[in-house]
């Protein structure tokens, strides 16, 4: 109330002096002061409300423009008024421009997360959604708000759901280009609005897939020698059998849990390397020890059968850093499967080389059966075999070059085939420059 006071007072005071002033000329000119003190007094008020009248105008024009400049500044009362409606004014702007861009902040963080946002209105109209989400449905992000987002993405079962108000359990249909599976989550939330939550879970549903058709495969490569040795367990209990049928059907027995062993095994091997960390990058292993011992595991499989090379193109003691039986059971299934695929008088070639750039390779050649080139891209998949009962008969248990793959992997390598059907294969595992050193001075000592 700072201003009234003063502004009373000076009103007074002019209305006062106006008076005084008009009746002493009003008593100069006729002897009478009254009626000249009231036109004085009335000729100050109305100069008073004229004054204010404009000043009240120029700041009505300056609210209704645009409020750019600054607002009309006078002396006192307006002065004081102009400048606090225009601060308030200046201080909504700001808060408003801080929620503006707080909700931009927020709507990009929406915008950056690997899973789709959609806002529906009451009437279920798109009211934002983020460009994952528009992706996921097919829609256009600017373009189709607004519009109800059931006459856009008219799959029945979505529609069905989101009209059907039961949303506990997420909805999973095709997308609608077909290409990918989502799941599509509903959560109701103020006034009839809705918040819709889009995921692509075609990696999730595959990998599920995979675990599925493992364990039926698992499955059934057990029971098919557990059903054999069933039978002949049955066959001893119940026949009275001749020595040399007792023995035919023992060594028959020792060949099923062989091969249950083998598929024990390469199980607990992918098991264990899906489950450890990565190989340590510092632990060293010479390259000759791993080749001999898998020679040996060869010479013993191929009994006399094959022509087996093994022999490394460079000079320097190599060493590989990583998991030593890791490594041994990489290049061993290589070399057995060389072994295993190829008729006997062929050869297998087992050669260790350099690769530019520091690396190298173990390359596993064979000129055996070859490999159709439509198998090639799967024959890393777990049971994935060619000739199934080659396989078994050879004691395969349709895991080795999965094993090999996963090796080459975790070393930070990879696993290249080459074959020709009828010809024979080329398996190679590369290996970074991480992983291999060489030591050309013990080499010479050793040579020398
Ligand atoms: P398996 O235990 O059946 O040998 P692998 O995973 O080691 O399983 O190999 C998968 C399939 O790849 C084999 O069943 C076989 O058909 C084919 N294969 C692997 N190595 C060779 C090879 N050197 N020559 C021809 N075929 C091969």
């Amino acid at each position: 109330m700072s201003w009234l006071w003063p502004r009373l007072l000076t009103a007074l005071l002019a209305l006062l002096g106006a008076s005084l002033l008009g009746g002493l000329v009003g008593y100069v000119a006729s002897g009478t002061p009254w009626r000249a003190a009231l036109a004085g007094a009335a000729l100050v008020s109305l100069a008073l409300v004229v004054r204010d009248a404009w000043r009240a105008h120029r700041l009505m024009q300056w609210l209704r423009g645009t409020q750019e400049g600054p607002a009309p500044r006078g002396r006192r009362f307006w002065g004081e008024v102009g400048y606090r409606v225009e601060r308030a004014l200046r201080l909504r702007e700001r808060a408003l421009e801080q929620e503006r861009e707080r909700l931009a902040q927020f709507l990009s963080a929406i915008e950056a997360s690997p899973n789709g946002v959609m806002l529906l209105d009451s009437r279920d109209q798109i009211e934002w959604c983020n460009s994952v989400a528009a992706d996921h449905l097919g829609l256009d992000p600017v373009r189709d708000l607004r519009q109800r987002v059931t006459n856009l993405v008219r799959a029945p079962a979505f529609v069905a759901h989101l009209q059907g108000g039961q949303f506990g359990e997420p909805l999973v249909i095709p997308s609608p280009r077909g290409d990918a599976s989502l799941s599509i989550g509903v959560r109701p939330y103020g006034d009839g609005l809705k918040l819709v939550l889009t995921q692509d879970i075609t990696e999730r549903e595959r990998n599920d897939a995979m675990r599925r058709d493992f364990v039926a495969n698992v499955s059934h490569e057990i029971r098919t020698p557990l059903t054999v040795l069933a039978g002949f367990v049955e066959t001893m209990a119940s026949l009275p059998l001749t020595e040399a049928e007792r023995q035919r059907v023992l060594v028959l027995m020792q060949q099923q849990t062989d091969r249950m062993q083998s598929l024990v095994a390469d199980l607990l091997t992918l098991a264990q390397l899906e489950g450890s960390p990565r190989p340590p990058p510092d632990h060293w292993v010479p390259l000759a020890s791993l080749l001999q011992r898998v020679q040996a595991d060869a010479l013993s499989l191929s009994a006399g059968r094959h022509q087996l090379e093994f022999h490394q193109e460079e000079e320097a003691l190599v060493e590989l850093a990583g998991n030593e039986s890791e490594l041994f059971s990489a290049i061993a299934n290589l070399v057995n499967n060389a072994v295993r695929y190829t008729p006997a008088g062929g050869r297998v070639e087992t050669v260790w080389r350099a690769r530019a750039g520091g690396g190298g390779e173990l390359e596993v050649r064979d000129n055996g059966i070859g490999i159709a080139k439509e198998h090639l891209p799967r024959l890393t998949e777990r049971f994935y075999r060619v000739d199934g009962s080659r396989s078994r008969d050879t004691g395969g248990t349709g895991l080795g070059l999965s094993i090999v793959k996963h090796v080459a992997q975790r070393h930070g390598g990879e696993l290249d085939v080459r074959s020709e059907l009828g010809k024979g294969s080329s398996f190679r595992l590369v290996l970074p420059p991480a992983r291999v050193r060489r030591e050309p001075q013990v080499a010479a000592l050793a040579t020398g």
